[in-house]
């Protein structure tokens, strides 16, 4: 029997974990589509796969993603690479250019959710597909858009109901604040590269920000050692004024958050505001959602100068900290009436009827006729209210036999009582 390839997983009502049941994730779209709507988003679905270059000069050379080599790359059969996007933010600005939005009003709010592709190791988490729930404001390089986005993300995750939340925030400065800060790191960390774990080693040349973010305890040991000096001390005067800007916003919205001065983040393409929100007890993999600035990706991709901010917020993730919390997602309503033919003419008869019936009514019929003790069974199983029999002597009386699954009672019925009893 073949089976889901790790790491990825189905998602439907009865799945065992939390994160991969239908309504919950769900229940989780619909709330960031409510929130992200009512603030002046539209929805855009880009493809879950592009040329590979919209990845690879978006995300950059020295990312995780394409370093590690975690993305899904195809070749279709004109000899084009393809990728399965490993994140939306390059497609989104893709499609931005593409269609011409920069004549729009600006900023253009877009939003998305769907797919990504990571080819990560998987664990509790941490998948090989998950889903992300994305938002864009493009074309503007005002703070407010930083501080309107963070204030969103962080309104999803209230409305959904969760509490335990850390908003961090950093900067990771304009490109010369950075290439500085690598100079710095390259300088500091050098001398002790042997020290360093192998990946750390080849991020010394490439991109040495990276090495902050090492899971490695060896690599953790050396920065600790040396007390590395945090991003946040290499901003230049205007990512400086920006990132203060930013602050001041938040605290006048009343956002909390914490400012994190080492914070990097994974994609090479961010400038100055980059932040992520955690969750505070679900454990190692914490980040609920993480966003920032990347005024130079739409130039990276051929395009004119659109700056730009966003999140992206991890469906399962945010579905496992609602579970910690005991935030309970109703499952969906099951039917008001389960109708159950005893013989095969009763099928077109019971087929007619539900079509009568809905759809104000929630009807569902079985379609092989059963005994009515097995019937009752397969109603009971759905959580119906009620389950309707039709047989060979219902039809001879142009009746159905209702019984109320609570109660037990039972009584026959014309089929034209029916809508009024179910609306009482
Ligand atoms: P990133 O683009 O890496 O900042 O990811 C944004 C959010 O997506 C993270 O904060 C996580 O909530 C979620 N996420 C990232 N990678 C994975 C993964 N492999 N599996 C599940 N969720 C993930």
């Amino acid at each position: 029997m073949l089976r889901a390839v790790p790491g990825s997983n189905d998602i439907f009502p009865q799945a065992k974990e939390y994160p991969f049941r239908e309504p919950v994730f769900r229940h989780i779209v619909r709330t960031a589509e409510e929130v992200l709507r009512n603030a002046g988003a539209q929805m855009i679905h880009t493809p879950i796969f592009e040329q590979l270059e919209v990845f690879q000069r978006g995300v950059g050379l020295t990312s995780d993603i394409v370093v590690k080599k975690e993305m899904f790359v195809l070749e279709d059969r004109g000899g084009r690479l393809l990728a399965l996007r490993p994140e939306p933010t390059a497609a989104v600005v893709r499609a931005y250019n593409e269609h011409g939005m920069k004549v729009w009003p600006q900023p253009v709010r877009l939003f998305t959710w769907g797919p990504i592709f990571r080819g990560e190791r998987p664990q509790k988490g941490r998948y090989r597909q998950f889903h992300q729930v994305d938002y864009e404001a493009l074309g503007l390089a005002d703070p407010l858009l930083d501080a309107e986005a963070i204030a969103l993300m962080v309104r999803i995750y209230r409305t959904l109901g969760l509490r335990n939340l850390e908003v961090r925030l950093g900067s990771v400065g304009d490109p010369e604040d950075r290439a500085r800060y690598n100079q710095y790191l390259r300088g500091l960390l050098m001398p002790h590269a042997d020290r360093l774990s192998e990946e750390s080693r080849a991020r010394l040349e490439a991109n040495p920000m990276r090495i902050l973010d090492s899971k490695s305890e060896q690599d953790q040991a050396v920065l600790a050692e040396l007390g590395v000096r945090p991003m946040l001390e290499f901003l230049g005067e205007e990512a400086q004024a920006f990132h203060e800007q930013v602050c001041r916003y938040l605290e006048r919205l009343g956002v909390a958050y914490t400012v994190d001065p080492s914070l990097v983040r994974g994609l090479d393409y961010y400038v100055r505001t980059a932040w992520e929100v955690h969750h505070m007890a679900i454990g190692a993999k914490s980040a609920l959602g993480g966003g920032g600035r990347y005024d130079g990706l739409s130039e990276m991709l051929g395009g004119p100068r659109v700056p730009g901010v966003g999140f992206g917020i991890g469906i399962e993730r945010v579905a496992i900290a609602l579970e910690q919390e005991g935030v309970v997602v109703p499952p969906d309503p099951s039917p008001t009436l389960y109708l159950a033919p005893l013989d095969e003419p009763a099928k077109i008869e019971a087929l007619a009827l539900a079509e009568q019936l809905r759809p104000r009514v929630y009807v569902e019929i079985g379609y092989t006729p059963k005994s009515p003790r097995k019937a009752l069974e397969d109603a009971l199983r759905k959580g119906a209210q009620y389950v309707g029999f039709l047989g060979e002597a219902e039809r001879a009386r142009g009746v159905i036999t209702l019984k109320h699954l609570q109660s037990g009672e039972q009584r026959e019925v014309e089929p034209f009582q029916l809508h009024s009893l179910f609306e009482e």
